[in-house]
């Protein structure tokens, strides 16, 4: 009796530990923790809209937060990182150190770039108005060197990054209640094809790993050389500089 407690202990404790240290599970905490920060701001200016799933003719994007207000609508990507977060603006991949540990992912900035696109390519009636990208870190990672125009911040600071561009109201509310009538109309609640973009961008990154692994530009299939930086070395496109593709090697 006493062994089947403690095998059954066992299973719960390495059950638990593969959810918590899973990337969704993280992923969905630290939106969780931003959901609950915006949630602050005064209902009649500001509509957020938490975890937004659209399809474009070209693309799908899932958005963690979209708030619209008259000032104009803010584009949110939540990260829950820990270590040291290192990146700029123009990189395809930015880098998460914890000791030796290092991992790469994609440009956050570049990655709510897409979903800004999304949102323009849904709302053409409405093509005068601002969009504001904001990368919000939760969890306890550092942001070292993060060089960007674009707003990358802990998310204690998210609500005096947001209020600091509320200066012009360039909506009317009976415009913003129009705008999030749109977002949620298109809004897709099926989960079946939520998977399907998980997969897709699976699939992608593992394609786009094996062209850098076989030294084949991912942009235009040209050959990838070794090239001497003053940050050091990378891989060029051979096509430079029709083709700007590179990728640091740490
Ligand atoms: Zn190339």
């Amino acid at each position: 009796m006493g062994t089947i407690i403690i095998l059954f202990a066992l299973a719960l404790f390495f059950f638990l530990r593969l959810k918590y240290k899973s990337p969704e599970y993280k992923g969905s905490i630290g939106e969780a923790r931003v959901a609950r920060r915006i949630s602050d701001l005064p209902e009649q200016e500001f509509t957020v809209l938490n975890n937004i799933y659209l399809e474009t003719e070209r693309s799908s994007s899932q958005i963690d937060h979209v708030i619209v207000s008259i000032y104009g609508i803010f584009v949110i990507e939540t990260k829950n990182y820990s270590g040291w977060i290192f990146g700029n603006e123009n990189q395809e991949y930015w880098t998460q150190t914890i000791y030796n540990y290092k991992n790469k992912f994609r440009n956050p900035i570049k990655q709510n770039w897409a979903h800004i696109y999304a949102l323009k390519e849904l709302l053409t009636d409405y093509k005068f108005i601002k969009y504001y990208p904001i990368i919000v870190f939760t969890g306890t990672a550092k942001l070292k060197k993060i060089t960007s125009k674009i707003p990358v911040v802990y998310n204690y600071e998210l609500l005096q990054t947001i209020q600091s561009y509320c200066e012009e109201p360039i909506l009317s509310p009976s415009q913003t209640n129009d705008i999030v009538d749109i977002i949620t109309a298109n809004n897709i609640h099926d989960e079946g094809i939520h998977k399907k973009h998980k997969q897709n961008i699976y699939n992608d990154k593992y394609e786009l790993e094996q062209k850098i692994n076989s030294l084949i530009c991912p942009k235009c299939s040209g050959q990838l050389v070794l090239r001497n930086g003053s940050y050091g070395r990378f891989y060029g496109c051979s096509n430079y500089p029709q083709c700007k593709f590179t990728r640091n090697i740490e």
